[in-house]
């Protein structure tokens, strides 16, 4: 991505969690935006009104809708997906037409329309249970739920036309990412859950024994990831993105105890959930020397 003033980008599920940090972020650097997002989990109001943001309210299973969005876009984010472990439990044939077939659509119109570089959100859910610790690139893929699966396949496909077609795609393995404008009704995001409860006076539910460890990374430094992806010309690849440290979600409830300066909260323990793995850390050793990303937020400074 050459950042010049007034190119335009196109960010799928741009109304999402993520994708409308990432939007702002580019607003900010005064790049045109166009957001293709069917707003089935993103928001309309995540958006801000901005003379150079369009937002296409349409579908990535849509090829034509896809191919309307595409138009002028010199980088393309793909962040629209169907997220969550349990969502892909229940309906694993959604999952797999938002995340493989959408994903399809979109390589297909990045190849006919020669955008310059394509940035996808992958996930750490394509490893499955740690083999070791941390994980690095090359650890096994072996995931636990159809959402892994399908992350992996839109990350194996993307690849598969990058070297096909010769076009520089960045696949980014997001691993706990939170943040502003993160949903705390949605597929077991436990930031936002934990806080919610906590200032509603509510007890919070750990599943398990709150000693399995996760690696959070604030949606700031995600943000960062991508832009890194797209201005890294020439580099192609799949890399893991997190903080590069972990903690386990007991301490994470004492954090975020203290952080609203409350005294305590009530905990209680539920039994652990299906696809949850036991301990998540990344290497992100790869990440920083070829696409030159740095976290930069830590969890003191992150949390709401
Ligand atoms: P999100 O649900 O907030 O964002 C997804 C966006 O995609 C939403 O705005 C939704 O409306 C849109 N969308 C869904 N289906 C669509 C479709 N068929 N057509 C068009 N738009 C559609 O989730 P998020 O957390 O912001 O996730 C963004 C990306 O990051 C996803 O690809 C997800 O797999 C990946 N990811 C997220 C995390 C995390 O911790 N949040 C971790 C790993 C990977």
């Amino acid at each position: 991505m050459t950042q010049e003033k007034g190119m335009r980008c196109l960010v799928t599920g741009g109304a999402g969690f993520i994708g409308s940090n990432l939007v702002k972020r580019l607003l900010g650097l005064k790049y045109e935006v166009t957001v293709l997002d069917d707003l089935s989990s993103g928001f309309r109001k995540n958006l801000r009104a901005d003379p150079r943001l369009t937002l296409v309210e349409g579908d990535v299973r849509d090829g034509k809708a896809v191919r309307r969005a595409i138009e002028g876009a010199a980088s393309v984010f793909h962040l629209a997906a169907s997220v969550g472990n349990k969502r892909s439990i229940d309906d694993p044939f959604h999952d797999a037409e938002v995340n493989v077939l959408g994903t399809l659509n979109v390589l297909e119109e990045v190849r006919r329309a020669g955008a310059g570089r394509l940035v996808v959100s992958s996930s750490a859910g394509i490893f499955g249970e740690l083999k070791t610790l941390p994980i690095r690139e090359d650890h096994p893929v072996e995931p636990d739920t159809p959402y892994g699966s399908t992350k992996l396949c839109a990350e194996k496909l993307s690849l598969a036309f990058a070297k096909l077609y010769g076009f520089g795609v960045v696949c980014l393995r997001y691993f706990n990412v939170y943040g502003p404008n993160q949903r705390f009704d949605a597929y077991g995001n436990v930031i936002p859950i934990f806080v919610f409860k906590l200032l509603r006076g509510e007890p919070l539910t750990i599943f398990g024994d709150g000693e399995q460890t996760r690696d959070f990374i604030n949606v700031r430094d995600v943000v960062q990831a991508n832009l890194k992806g797209a201005a890294a010309d020439g580099v192609t690849g799949a890399f893991n993105i997190g903080s590069g440290t972990r903690i386990s979600i007991n301490d994470l409830v004492r954090r975020i105890v203290a952080a609203s300066g409350r005294r305590a909260a009530t905990v209680g323990h539920g039994p652990p959930r299906a696809g949850d793995v036991r301990d998540s850390l990344a290497d992100i050793g790869t990440a920083r020397s070829r696409l030159g990303f740095e976290p930069a937020v830590g969890l003191d400074e992150g949390l709401p």
